[in-house]
């Protein structure tokens, strides 16, 4: 199922996408106003959306603005330097390296629609980072990668814009990563039945139609299922929690020389078999 969340009159709304229409969920006698409720209903809430689409009002999904995918999360969690390459263009940056998974909180009031624009506030160093996002289901603490997969609620794209000035005004990193408007993601929320191997994905950005970035999730260094059990063994991670899975190689501060965005560029961000994000630089 695909779910999203859209703008109406009356505010936000739920959905569902089949082919090329929404199936309002607002529209229906579903017990949930929120995709927060929803995730956090598991499997017996997506089976009352299954049988709740069919009396839902239906209208064509070009006539929608489509927001971000959930409400606020938790948190918004991001793994650095977990494709090899990347990692050689990270080591040309001076970011020392860890024999631990690296990650650092992206503020969640950075979020924003699949086709929003971004703002660059203060930075000179605006970049983008495609990357695969993983929204949490059920509370998780302490599980092994075995069984970290049962723990995903389903998959969205995201691009982890960073203000590279500012990301290394610290260690954290948080500073340059949580620009308003820096977290688009979307345009929706997979769910997790419908994407058998997250490791079996490609993944591409493109500026202004020129390819970027283009790789596979199976290159990551540290799995999703390990990622989620790493964060699990310090905390519980809550549904709807939304990890960035990590960016590959061909960033903008990678490039020789370097280059940054700058106003109009557009930026689009795809994952097979998820979607893909398209952003407009402000
Ligand atoms: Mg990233």
């Amino acid at each position: 199922m695909k779910l999203i969340r859209f703008q109406s009159d009356q505010g936000a709304r739920i959905g569902i996408v089949e082919h090329d229409n929404v199936l309002d969920l607002t529209t229906t006698n579903i017990p949930y106003r929120t995709m927060t409720e929803v995730i956090a209903a598991g499997s017996k809430g997506l089976d009352i959306l299954r049988q709740a689409a069919s009396a839902a009002s239906v209208r064509p999904l070009s006539e929608v603005q489509l927001l971000a995918p959930i409400e606020r999360p938790g948190k918004y969690l991001a793994i650095g330097m977990n494709y090899a390459k990347h990692l050689e263009e990270a080591d040309k940056l001076g970011v020392a390296r860890s024999k631990h998974q690296v990650w650092f909180n992206k503020q969640t009031s950075c979020l924003s629609g699949p086709y929003d624009g971004i703002e660059p506030g203060i930075t000179e160093k605006l970049d983008y980072e495609v990357e695969l996002a993983v929204v949490i289901g059920r509370p998780a603490k302490a599980v092994s990668e075995t069984d970290a997969l049962d723990y995903i609620f389903g998959y969205t794209v995201t691009n982890d814009v960073s203000a590279r000035d500012w990301q290394f005004h610290s260690p954290t990193f948080t500073m340059g990563k949580s620009f308003d408007t820096h977290g688009p993601i979307g345009p929706w929320l997979v769910t997790a039945d419908e994407v058998p191997n997250p490791q079996a994905l490609n993944l591409r950005s493109y500026v202004n139609g020129e390819l970027r970035q283009s790789n596979n999730t199976g290159n990551m260094i540290h799995s999703i299922a390990a990622q989620i059990s790493y964060l699990s063994q310090a905390f519980t991670l809550e549904p709807g929690d939304l990890i960035a899975t990590g960016t590959p190689e061909g960033v903008g501060v990678g490039r020789e020389p370097p280059v940054f965005l700058g106003s109009g560029d557009v930026v689009r961000c795809e994952v097979d078999g998820i979607g893909a994000i398209e952003n407009r630089v402000i």
